[in-house]
Formats: C-alpha cells, structure tokens, sequence
C-alpha cells in the first residue's frame, strides 16, 4: 500500500549524507508512482511532485535533520497541506442547527446520520427520515435511532423529501431539539432529479452543514462524486466513509485539492462509535507510517482518568508498574474500543500485539490470575517461577498456559506503554519522529 511504498522510497533517503539532484528526481518519480497507485488523481498528484521537488532542491536544510530526512519532512508537510493543512470543525451556529447529509446510495448517510446523532448526543438531535425510495430505509434510521435514543422523525414515503425536512424541522422547533439531522436520499449513480430534490431540500432547510458523505473504497469516483455534488449544492465539507476497509488513501488525498471542500470526518466501520475526526497532519502522518498517534493518544485521553494516567507513566518510568496495574489498565482499555483497532494505530505495533484479547471472558479469567497472586508477585512478577505458576493456575482454576499467557501479555503491555510514553514525550517537545 501507499504507506509501505513510501517508507520504501524514504528508508533509501534517509541514510544517505548528501542528496543529488539525480537523487531527488528518483525519490520523486518513485513517490508519483506511488500516489498515483493509490489512486490519487493524476493532475493532484502532478502538482504534489513538483511542489516536493522544488522545494527540496530550493531549501535550506535544516540544521537537525540530514538532507533524507529533509525531504521526508517536505512530504509530509505538503502531503498535509494537500488535505487541508489544519481540520475543519462542524459548524453548526443556529439553534436548532441543521445537517443535511448527501451522497450516493450505501455511501454510508444513514449509518452517519446516527453517528453523528451519538456524537452530538447531548444536543437533542432529531433525525429525519427523507429517503423515501430506497426500501426499508426509514426503518433502517429507526432501529440505529433506537439503539442510541435519539428520536427519528418521519412522514412515511408518500410525502416529498422537501415537505418532509420542512415539517421535521418545524417539529424540532417546537419540541425543544437543537440539532436536526436529514437523512437523504441517494442513488447508485448522480442523476438530475435526485440533485433537484437535494437542492429543493436545501433551499428551504438552510442547514448549517451540507456535508457529503462518500465511500472512501471508491477512490477516485469518490471524487468525481465530490466534484459533481459541490457543484451543484455547494457543499460545506465531505466525510469519508469506509476508512477501516482496503482503502488505498486516493479520495482522501485529492478530495480538498479538486473540490476546494475539507473532509471533517471519517467513518471507520459499521458500528455508530466509529466515528473520527479528519486530522490532516496526522493523516498525513499516518501515510508516511508513522501511526496515528495523536488520534491513539486522544482516545485514551477520553477514555483514560488523566490522573491514573499521569500515575501510571509515572510508575512506569520508575519500574513500579505492577499486576495490579495492570488489571486496572485493561479496565480503562477496554473502554478504549476494540482493541484491534487501537493496536492498528500504533506504529509498528498492529502486527506484533494481535495475541492480546481483552474480550469479556478473558477478562474475567485474568481478574482471577492476578488475585490468586500474592501481593510480592503482584509487584514483582519476574519472581513468579515455575511452581508458582503451578500455584496460580490452580487457585484461579486456570491452566498454566493461561497465567504464562497473561505474564507475557503484561511484558508486552509494560513495552508498548514505554513506547507510548516516550512517543508522547518527543511529540511534546514538538519533535517530528523522523
Ligand atoms: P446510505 O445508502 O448512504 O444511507 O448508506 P448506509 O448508511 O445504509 O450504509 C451502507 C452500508 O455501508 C451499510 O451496510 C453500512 O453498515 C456500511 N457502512 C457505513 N459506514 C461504514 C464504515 O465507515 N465502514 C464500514 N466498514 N461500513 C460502513
Ligand atoms: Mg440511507
């Protein structure tokens, strides 16, 4: 993929002292390559090269970093300036606000429409049912309404889109809802009358935002799809969905550039938590291969106590971190998400950790090792041999495998979070890893 073709291309600059011409010329042609196998649109991508280009013969080489390491950072650099430089927030100024979502059918309006109703949960959201075509839709929007408790509004499918939206918004008006969501219509491919109702819709709703939601897999039709749309509705941003699939980055790296339109939000999978929002520069990072830290570090941030947090690093650096730690960690991890997903953001990591399984049932299975320990192998668990595991195993009504299982998921635990702690560190002082 993109990332692995890159890190290719950049482990050959990295080590060499001195760059020539010659060599920046075959680095480029390799990244244009690159880019354009991920599906990144060909003038986009035109563009992108020669801007590198110039740049990296014309600069001045920053003293720190070795002239590989330079250019590794004017890609990065304009790889995030190309997806907009900083992210763009929602803006949802009126009261109550309106999002109005479009797009082509199965791009993924519904299932955003409820994502964006759980992540604005607290402004009373309505959602509106204006799909009227597509079979079973309205229910759709009920059961994922249901599932987070937000309610749907709906006028069934013999009303017309536009009727429907005016009369949903006047419901949120009256009952007090301060944030209306419109689920459209979509069609397999961009017709005018579906534009018609679209802009029809619109005009009389005025919503703060017109986001557009498209299918990232799609790669370049996606931003066609983007182009066409903003034409004709002046779209206010474009959310990705489907960026936990084999995407291979293109839409997301030539959206901003053909349509002049941010991308503020990323879908990463069916279920209604799996919502992000688009950070360029850690985009950015993240094709280079550096992992998406920030976004890793943010989520712990929610779900970790800060303060048990500070405590941890703080007793990991001095080597105190015990089993008893431990356990408290995977309590607060799992709040985190699946854990697949978080190990996926780490660089290096996503391989390397897929043994660790923090699902119910192995939960309770290690709760019940560590309290069959005694508090001295809590603290220092190197002292736990051969006949002490025997013991473990037979308190906890576990096998042997099991309490070496979890032994080695701690040693590892206690590596990725020194990993994470100096990563965090360097990121503080404002250090690009590279
Ligand atoms: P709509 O036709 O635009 O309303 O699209 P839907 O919301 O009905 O979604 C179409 C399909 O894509 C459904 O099966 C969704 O579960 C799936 N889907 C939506 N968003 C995502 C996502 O971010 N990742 C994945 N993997 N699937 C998604
Ligand atoms: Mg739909």
């Amino acid at each position: 993929n993109l990332s692995d073709k890159l890190q290719d291309v950049f482990k050959k600059l990295k080590g060499k002292g001195k760059l020539t011409e010659a060599d920046i010329k075959e680095a480029m042609r390799e990244v244009r390559i690159a880019l354009l196998e991920a599906d990144v649109n060909f003038q986009v991508v035109k563009d992108f090269v020669n801007k590198v280009r110039e740049k990296s013969v014309g600069s001045e080489i920053l003293e720190s970093l070795t002239p590989g390491q330079h250019v590794i950072k004017i890609v990065r650099d304009e790889l995030q300036a190309l997806m907009g430089g900083i992210k763009s927030d929602i803006v949802l100024a009126k009261s109550p606000s309106t999002i109005m979502l479009v797009g082509l059918q199965g791009a993924g309006k519904t299932t955003m429409a409820a994502k964006l109703a759980l992540k604005y949960k607290n402004r009373k959201p309505l959602l509106v049912a204006a799909d009227i075509y597509r079979p079973a839709a309205i229910k759709q929007l009920e059961v994922l309404g249901q599932q987070l408790g937000a309610e749907v509004f709906k006028l069934g499918d013999k009303v017309s889109p536009v009727d429907i939206c005016k009369a949903g918004l006047e419901h949120a008006k009256k009952n007090g809802f301060d944030l209306v969501i419109f689920d459209t219509a979509g069609r397999l491919h961009i017709d005018e009358q579906l534009m018609e109702e679209l802009e029809g819709i619109k005009k009389s709703a005025n919503p703060d935002e017109v986001l557009l939601v498209v299918d990232a897999m799609t790669g370049q039709d996606a931003v066609n799809v983007a182009k066409s749309f903003n034409e004709r509705l002046d779209i206010t941003g474009v959310i990705l969905t489907k960026f936990d699939g084999d995407t291979r980055g293109g839409a997301a790296l030539s959206i901003k550039a053909v349509t002049g339109k941010p991308i503020k939000l990323v879908g990463k999978g069916e279920k209604i938590e799996d919502l992000d929002v688009f950070h360029p520069d850690r985009m950015a990072s993240r094709i280079l291969g550096m992992g998406d830290v920030l976004s890793l570090i943010e989520r712990a941030e929610e779900a970790v106590d800060v303060e048990k947090a500070k405590e941890w690093q703080k007793k990991l650096q001095t080597q105190q971190f015990t089993l008893d730690d431990f356990v408290e960690q995977l309590q607060q991890i799992k709040k985190m998400g699946p854990m697949d997903q978080i190990l996926g953001m780490i660089p290096g990591m996503g391989g390397k950790m897929k043994g660790l399984s923090v699902d119910e049932k192995e939960f309770v299975k290690i709760e019940a090792i560590i309290s069959s320990m005694t508090k001295k192998e809590r603290i220092t668990p190197s002292i736990i041999n051969g006949s002490r595991r025997k013991r473990i195993a037979m308190g906890s009504g576990t096998k042997i495998q099991d309490v070496n299982r979890l032994l080695k998921q701690f040693e590892q635990m206690q590596k990725m979070m020194k990993q994470f702690s100096s990563m965090e560190k360097s990121m503080k002082k404002g250090k690009k890893p590279f």
